[in-house]
């Protein structure tokens, strides 16, 4: 994935949204855009993900929907085990490792505390 760091310039009707948290991009913000999918980044994912982390996180909410801490403020948080426990019996493993991050991603957990997660569930 190429990134080009530029500065948003657009009228005052205009409104850019992060394709990652779809936050509003402010006018001074200085930010990415993935060439990949030529989705724009706020400069708060750019300094959450990797450029490896915001390719992957972007292919899994163009397949799975949804965007980063859609799920944040609801009553509910993201729960690990319950959520093995809830896809274990309908999914390969290779789709349970995308959906148990899909899902964290939609609690706004980072890839970075979702493999951390993961670790202590293994100790
Ligand atoms: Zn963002």
């Amino acid at each position: 994935m190429v990134v080009l760091y530029t500065m948003v310039t657009y009228n005052e009707d205009q409104i850019f949204r992060c394709g990652v948290c779809h936050e509003k991009i402010r006018p001074d913000e200085t930010i990415s855009q993935d060439i990949t999918h030529f989705r724009l980044i706020c400069s708060t994912c750019n300094s959450i993900f990797t450029e490896e982390e915001l390719e992957l996180v972007i292919d899994i909410f163009l397949s799975h929907g949804g965007y980063f801490g859609k799920k944040k403020n609801k009553s509910s948080s993201f729960d690990l085990l319950d959520t093995i426990v809830e896809l274990g019996s309908k999914l390969n493993l290779y789709e349970m490792k995308i959906s148990l991050l899909h899902k964290a991603l939609l609690y706004g957990v980072t890839p970075k505390e979702h493999i951390k997660q993961l670790e202590l569930l293994v100790i």
